[in-house]
């Protein structure tokens, strides 16, 4: 199933238990604008490439779009689409006043020389600077971008409209306008929320093994903070490998082994268990959180998942008939749209500290964070409860309320 098709699946499902008015349910299932570019780059080898990229503003109903840019080979429209249309949800869930949107240039830049994806990146900027501005649209990092091109960004709108204008993007780095804490913000947002279930549930953490799909800047993040919460990492996987080890995987080992530029394929240790594919997401644990991409767990093997709670810190990467099938079993999902919110919580801090030019300290936003994670899980589990629904219903049926609210306004 496309991801679109599961953004409509999810949705529906929503809107049904919502008793959602159908005139809003009509405009939250298009975009507001659909922005197409074509973006010429000057190779180092003095060629031409055109790369196509793609702005999709959602909804702006609650405050200016947001969302992240993502650098892929398989970006397309539709996947961007969906992205932004999780984006309008995640804001509303976690009560932030902005909207959604996403970005995507069609590249792998493991391909570009760091000139090239410099060239790229400002190409692309002054092709969507009309429709974006601290007050309309604010991109952020997502998969394969970070604070440097963030930084490009900045730099490239600044120019573009003669003045400083760092609020354009979020994400940027510390020295640069960013915010402390941003790094880390979609990891410990999960984090927090993580916990707080766990203490819910009446776990203790050290019972809670985990399996970590996809160790990058949000999956290794959380993997340390669980570990140093006194969770036992047992697997982990990149785009090449799985790992798995019973005994405990040393995270400290795997962060510096990543860092250094290399894959869990040449990662060499007698101990542990190399899975190739999907494999990891069926070892043994009690958390399975999924870190990488979309449409990981689907009809195919959402029956052989072992864990007790798979948490989304990547967007959609459940299938609504894995979402089903992990219902039916007793598994409970923590959905994207409030697992991985922290990220666009710490951006939003960003945002409001640019403007002030004011900046909060490590425990300042840390607090906040957490007051409005925690707000988030609670107001969410309630709708749930109320409904008899998962934690994505309650989730959507939070942010239609409140879309709604904005919409009727
Ligand atoms: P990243 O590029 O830093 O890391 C992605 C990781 O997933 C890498 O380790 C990569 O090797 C691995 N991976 C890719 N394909 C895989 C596969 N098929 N199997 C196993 N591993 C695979 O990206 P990130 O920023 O950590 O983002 C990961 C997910 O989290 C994405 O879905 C992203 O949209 C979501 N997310 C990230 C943020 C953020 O602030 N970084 C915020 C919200 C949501």
């Amino acid at each position: 199933m496309s991801l679109f098709k599961n953004v409509l699946v999810q949705f529906e499902k929503a809107a049904v238990l919502a008793d959602l008015d159908p005139d809003l349910k009509m405009v939250l299932l298009e975009p507001e604008r659909i922005v197409t570019v074509k973006v010429p780059v000057k190779m180092d080898n003095g060629g031409l490439r055109i790369f196509e990229g793609f702005r999709v503003q959602h909804n702006s109903a609650r405050g200016p779009y947001k969302g992240g840019i993502r650098y892929h080979q398989d970006v397309d429209m539709a996947e961007v689409r969906s992205l932004a249309s999780w984006m309008t949800i995640k804001c509303a869930v976690v009560g932030i006043p902005l909207g959604g949107g996403k970005g995507g240039i069609v590249v792998d830049p493991k391909e570009l020389s760091k000139g090239e994806l410099e060239r790229l990146t400002r190409g692309y900027v002054r092709l969507i600077a009309p429709v974006i501005g601290p007050e309309m649209d604010v991109p952020a990092p997502d998969v394969n971008t970070d604070g440097e091109i963030m930084s490009w960004i900045a730099d490239e709108y600044s120019k573009i409209v003669g003045r400083d204008e760092k609020g354009v993007v979020t994400g940027k780095p510390v020295g640069q306008g960013g915010s402390v804490g941003r790094d880390e913000a979609t990891a410990r947002g999960g984090f927090i929320i993580l916990d707080e279930m766990r203490k819910d549930e009446g776990f203790k953490a050290e019972e809670m093994r985990f399996v970590m799909q996809g160790f990058g800047n949000a999956g290794a993040t959380m993997a340390k903070l669980m570990v140093d919460a006194g969770y036992k990492l047992v697997g982990a996987s990149d785009s090449r490998m799985g790992i798995y080890c019973a005994e405990g995987l040393d995270v400290d080992e795997l962060m510096a082994f990543k860092a250094s530029g290399d894959n869990f394929a040449n990662y060499d240790n007698p101990r542990v268990e190399k899975i190739e594919g999907r494999g990891i997401l069926e070892k043994e644990c009690e958390v399975l959180v999924l870190a990488a991409l979309e449409n990981q767990v689907d009809s195919g093997n959402a029956h052989g998942v072992k864990a007790k709670i798979v948490f989304e810190l990547a967007n959609g990467p459940t299938t609504p008939d894995a979402d089903d099938i992990l219902k039916d079993r007793g598994v409970r999902v923590i959905p994207d749209v409030l697992a991985n919110a922290g990220g666009v919580t710490v951006s939003y801090f960003e945002m409001l500290q640019n403007k002030d030019d004011n900046y909060w300290n490590e425990q300042e936003v840390r607090d906040k964070l957490t007051k409005i994670m925690l707000e988030a899980y609670a107001g969410v589990r309630k709708h749930a409860e109320k409904h008899s629904a998962t934690l994505r219903e309650g989730a959507y049926l939070v942010a239609f309320e409140r879309l709604a609210e904005a919409m009727d306004l």
